[in-house]
């Protein structure tokens, strides 16, 4: 740990446990996410661990926070209600699109999942990859690269969540489901302000349903802005 605030004694570490637990209760069990797969998951992943050391303190309240690159790792919450819309199975393979920290990817590993997961500014995924390694998540594995096209050789994909907003749902993220109930979750609107789509596939149906309202950075590339 380095470098406390002014005036803290120096090593003084805050009870990181703690702090997790009420962020689960409080802002995740508090709002309604009730899959208590989930919510075990983020109990588990530490979360501090996924933040520039400058906002480790911050880790646990409710709200993204910067990481470098003008990126942002999600709030807490909203990292919440997208895992648990995905529905996942244990084993279920699943694609990520925006690694930013790693921090989704380690709560979607610690639900048994084999995660692929994408970041196109190599920095941001070179970092995730060391820290995702550093905790023991072997079974993510960090690409980078474009992911708004999907991961065709990897695919198909049990669900696929993308944590960027893009202007559309990418039709090669929609091909890339497992056509028997396949769950896409993406946040679709302009730069600002988007809602979030859940799309199920089934054969050559997809169904689609509006989680909400939310705000994330923009999605680039090929099949974004
Ligand atoms: N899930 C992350 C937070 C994501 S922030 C976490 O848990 O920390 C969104 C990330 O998406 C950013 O790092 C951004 O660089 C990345 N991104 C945006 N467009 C992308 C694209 N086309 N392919 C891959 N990554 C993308």
């Amino acid at each position: 740990m380095t470098g406390g605030r002014r005036g803290r004694v120096p090593g003084e570490q805050p009870d990181w446990e703690l702090l997790r637990r009420r962020m689960v209760r409080s802002q995740i069990e508090g709002r309604g996410v009730r899959d208590q797969r989930v919510l075990e998951a983020l109990g588990r992943v530490p979360r501090h661990l996924f933040v520039p050391a400058i906002s480790r303190r911050s880790a646990y309240d409710d709200t993204p926070l910067p990481i470098g690159h003008g990126q942002t790792i999600s709030q807490p919450y909203m990292v919440a209600l997208m895992t648990e819309a995905l529905c996942l199975r244990p084993g279920a393979k699943v694609l990520e699109v925006g690694t930013g920290s790693g921090y989704q990817a380690a709560v979607l590993a610690e639900l048994a999942c084999e995660v692929h997961t994408v970041e196109c500014i190599p920095a941001l995924a070179e970092a995730a990859r060391g820290r995702l390694l550093a905790l023991g998540y072997n079974q993510v594995r960090v690409h980078s690269t474009d992911g708004s096209p999907g991961l065709p050789a990897e695919a198909p994909f049990a669900a696929v969540l993308v944590t960027a907003g893009g202007p559309r749902v990418p039709e090669p993220l929609r091909q890339q489901l497992a056509a028997d109930g396949g769950v896409l979750v993406i946040p679709v609107g302009n730069r600002l302000v988007q809602i979030l789509l859940r799309v199920t596939r089934h054969g050559s149906e997809y169904r689609e349903e509006d989680l909400g309202g939310c705000r994330f950075v923009p999605l680039v590339g090929e099949e974004g802005w």
